[in-house]
């Protein structure tokens, strides 16, 4: 034990200064915050297939290069193409009104009326949705559910259990906390086979009000009418740009964010924060004029939010010899810990690593795109910001650059810069 300490410390002290200029230097950059407005006021919102993205890649690319990585490239990558069109929410009895409304990407457009059946679970489905319009009223904090992980299985899978019982339309409780009656979008699919009727995202507000008016047996209609399109798939990429390390060139730590976001908002949070975190890691480090051990690498993906093709495209072909990975996709709040996946031998030397400085290691986890990597032995880390709020924002219009703050921001960029330059250079 001693004996491998002493092998993994060498060095360790010198490394600490690096660690500490790095925060320092993070936490006085202005650069970062005003390249988050680069991306989230000058290109906008970037869903898969869009011009948005495709701009945002071109932005990647020149920022990575003006920076002075030692390499920039272009992973190709064919990404979904849906496009949302206009969208109309009524309620229609027992008053006539319009509702603030979302579709979720990927559902088909059409023309759907009717009673509306408010649910909890799929469990109250039955013949009695037939020719309904269910709502899936399942508020984010359900008792029994563990929050965003679970009712996003309602997402994914409610248009197909609400088809299956005949239901004409589906409407889901935005998955949220602090709505002031703003939709949240997201992705969703349908089950094989499975009859595709139009599914989207109602305020928290409006999915309370329609409970109400069920449990005093008020009927309420709806009519939804989406002119949601999916197209052939496009062609994207993963924007990748590394400082080669001096000893173990072949050995890759990643860090890294998503550059694509809902098509509503400006993707501040999610994940204009991330991406921000991934580039300006790679410009402090080259500022600084050190030289990594092991190869440094920041990618930006492509498609994380509607099919994850740019991390599955990134791990088939470079992700062997992927060291360590880290992403960046929580938003740009205050930091407050380390989520990882890998083996307990690799997430005892995560805590060692930390030891001293870092933010505390809380859990498991890591990160959409990095998860691809997980055949390949890598150490996957997700940076874990204050969620109190996340969900306000979330695949919302509300996600803006002015939501994001500067100095929260600043701080995780300090904690991300920190724990990949000790990845790219502490010796196993
Ligand atoms: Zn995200």
């Amino acid at each position: 034990m001693w004996v491998l300490s002493l092998v993994l410390w060498a060095g360790w002290g010198e490394q600490m200064e690096t660690v500490q200029t790095l925060m320092e230097t993070a936490r006085k950059d202005t650069l970062a915050y005003e390249r988050l407005g680069e991306l989230c006021l000058g290109i906008g919102h970037r869903l898969s297939g869009s011009k948005g993205l495709e701009e945002a890649v071109v932005w990647g690319q020149a920022t990575m290069e003006k920076d002075g990585a030692d390499r920039v490239w272009l992973q190709e990558v064919m990404v979904p193409h849906w496009e949302r069109g206009e969208e109309h929410l009524w309620l229609t009895e027992p008053t006539h009104e319009e509702l603030p409304f979302l579709s979720f990407g990927g559902s088909v457009g059409g023309v759907a009326e009717g009673e509306v059946l408010v649910v909890s679970s799929y469990d109250e489905l039955g013949p009695r949705a037939e020719g309904k319009i269910i709502l899936f009223n399942i508020p984010k904090e359900t008792p029994g559910l563990e929050g965003y992980g679970d009712v996003v299985g309602y997402r994914y899978g409610g248009a197909t259990a609400a088809a299956e019982w005949g239901a004409t339309g589906a409407l889901l409780r935005s998955i949220a906390d602090g709505s002031l009656r703003t939709p949240h979008t997201g992705g969703m699919s349908y089950g094989e086979g499975a009859e595709k009727i139009p599914y989207g995202a109602i305020t928290v507000e409006d999915a309370e009000r329609l409970q109400w008016l069920q449990d005093r047996g008020t009927p309420a209609r709806v009519k939804m009418s989406l002119g949601a399109k999916t197209y052939p798939d496009a062609l994207s990429h993963n924007v990748i740009g590394e400082i080669r390390g001096t000893t173990y060139p072949d050995e890759v730590v990643i860090v890294s964010g998503h550059l694509d976001a809902w098509d509503v908002g400006q993707g501040a949070h999610d994940d204009g924060a991330g991406v921000i975190h991934a580039l300006e890691t790679l410009r402090l480090i080259r500022e600084l004029g050190i030289q990594p051990k092991r190869t440094i690498r920041a990618v930006l993906w492509t498609n994380e939010e509607n099919g994850s093709r740019g991390g599955k495209s990134y791990a088939d072909a470079f992700g062997e010899g992927t060291f360590a990975a880290i992403e960046s996709d929580l938003g740009g709040f205050q930091p407050i810990g380390w989520v990882s996946t890998g083996t307990g031998e690799q997430k005892a030397w995560l805590d060692r690593l930390l030891e001293g400085w870092g933010l505390p290691h809380i859990g498991n986890g890591g990160g959409v795109d990095i998860g691809h990597l997980e055949p390949h032995g890598t150490l996957l880390i997700g940076l874990r910001p204050d969620d109190t709020h996340y969900f306000d924002y979330h695949h919302a219009p509300s996600d803006t650059w002015d939501a994001v703050d500067e100095r929260e921001l600043r701080e995780g960029l300090a904690h991300v810069a920190a724990l990949t330059w000790l990845l790219a250079n502490t010796e196993e």
